[in-house]
């Protein structure tokens, strides 16, 4: 049949069925499996994770910024640079962070996406803000107006890009794994959470939804079938129910306050998939802590080394395998580190996958790096990502953001999704070259971390590689936790 002068209505809509948008002049498509790989529209993700920028590792710099209002911070902050990008084992200093801005526009110059998946702010920020002399509220301020400068700063690189930024256990206005539910702080990051999101934003429910419990709904500007749902994944941590973390703002949550909030939270999530599963959308979620095995955790010696309660945990990995079919990716940080968690469902298949975006910072001893994912803006599903890393924090002569490796290439997978990671996961048993390389590049090329993987502990790594809804209090069967 030929049909290609010709626009016959029927045929028209079989071509927008197939996902082309025009009637042009071309050869016939053959019919089969290509068809749907020449309809493949290629775009970009940058993910960013972790940046902790830190301000207190100079007092001058502290008292300057202070004086002054935040808009005048990017030419304190130049004026007074100081040689080197900070150090190994601290939080990143502003120089990292500019070298950062610098380098992203030569890799990338218009990504669809701009993840940032959590840890704005420097750990032990409040400590640092109140030995600066700084009254609580002073450094409520301080920091929301660190966020605020990110923010601005990232934005300008990219004012064409939808930003989808998460929560982080480190973003609070009452200390580390303290956010609070409907308090001031989620209120104060609704306007910057809202020019970041941008044009992706859905009329009605973005700052009930946020400042409910720091969670929301972005839609892609390329896609109108792909939507991402930003998960405030600290009110499932373990941490947000301990009491070691001091809570600036006055007393904790009680454990059924804390069960009120999260249920909500993934009351929420299954009524976002619903209704993506009716719209006939795909989603990808975003968070900060990922559920799952805390291997620094489990080799320090904890005896339920996971990053999330498993009340919460059970119900999300169900929630996930009832909604394979929608959920086509998950990004997070937390751990500063590369590496993913496959889930699987009851038959021990793996249903989804969440891939770990490592960290700016260099405070785990990992060097910083960042990465810059292909996806099909059609289908929704990544490709192929490629990670970028920075020597200089222990290597004054290295300045530049350099290619670490790509995901396709190193591992020889095709596509970033359950399948193909749950091989990976395996070859990374058989094949010891190839976990050589994975070792590596877990810290981004950085070994002098007390918890990189070694030939020695990888078993620990390997489970962890896995994050069932069953691993709480056994391990999942396969990290032989420590007697106590
Ligand atoms: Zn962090």
């Amino acid at each position: 049949m030929n049909h290609h002068n010709q626009c016959l209505p029927l045929i028209a809509v079989l071509l927008l069925f197939i996902g082309m948008t025009a009637c042009i002049d071309r050869p016939a498509e053959p019919s089969g499996p290509e068809v749907s790989a020449s309809t493949t529209i290629p775009d970009t993700v940058l993910s960013i994770s972790d940046l902790h920028l830190d301000v207190f590792y100079s007092s001058t710099l502290v008292d300057s910024l202070r004086k002054a209002p935040y808009r005048e911070w990017a030419g304190i902050f130049h004026r007074l640079q100081q040689s080197g990008f900070g150090q190994e084992g601290e939080d990143t200093h502003y120089n990292l962070f500019a070298s950062l801005l610098q380098d992203l526009p030569q890799k990338v110059q218009n990504p669809h996406f701009v993840i940032l998946s959590g840890d704005f702010l420097a750990h032990h920020f409040l400590g640092n803000a109140e030995a600066a002399g700084m009254s609580l509220h002073e450094s409520q301020d301080f920091l929301a107006n660190i966020i605020r400068l990110i923010a601005d700063q990232l934005q300008a690189l990219y004012p064409n890009s939808v930003f989808v930024p998460v929560l982080g256990n480190n973003d609070s206005y009452c200390g580390d794994y303290k956010v609070t539910p409907n308090g001031r702080f989620l209120s104060d990051m609704v306007p910057i959470w809202k020019q970041l999101l941008g044009k992706s934003l859905p009329p009605t429910t973005f700052s009930s939804d946020f400042k409910k419990g720091g969670y929301f709904t972005a839609f892609s500007t390329a896609n109108h079938q792909h939507r991402i749902l930003g998960l405030n994944s600290n009110l499932f941590s373990k941490s947000y129910m301990e009491s070691n973390h001091r809570n600036y703002c006055g007393s904790n949550l009680s454990w059924s306050e804390i069960q009120h909030h999260a249920q909500e939270h993934l009351d929420w999530l299954s009524q976002e998939l619903r209704d993506a599963r009716r719209d006939t959308a795909q989603v990808w979620l975003v968070y900060h802590i990922p559920p799952g095995i805390n291997v620094p955790g489990a080799l320090g010696g904890s005896s339920s080394p996971t990053f999330w309660h498993q009340s919460f945990s059970a119900p999300f990995v169900d929630t996930l395998n009832a909604y394979r079919d929608v959920i086509s990716a998950q990004l997070a940080g937390h751990t500063h580190m590369d590496h993913f968690m496959i889930f699987n469902d009851d038959s021990g298949q793996a249903s989804s996958f969440v891939h770990i975006t490592p960290a700016v910072s260099p405070i785990f001893k990992n060097n910083p790096a960042y990465f810059l994912y292909t996806y099909d803006a059609q289908s929704t599903q990544l490709l192929d990502y490629t990670a970028y890393y920075f020597q200089g924090v222990v290597d004054a002569t290295q300045t530049q953001w350099k290619e670490e490796y790509r995901f396709q290439a190193t591992y020889a997978q095709n596509g970033i999704n359950a399948q193909s990671l749950d091989q990976l996961r395996q070859d990374l048993e058989q094949n010891t070259t190839l976990r050589r390389g994975f070792r590596l590049n877990y810290s981004a090329q950085n070994t002098s971390g007390a918890y990189v993987p070694t030939s020695n502990n990888w078993s620990y790594f390997a489970c962890a590689l896995t994050a069932d809804s069953t691993y709480s209090t056994s391990g999942g069967g396969c990290i032989e936790l420590p007697q106590r």
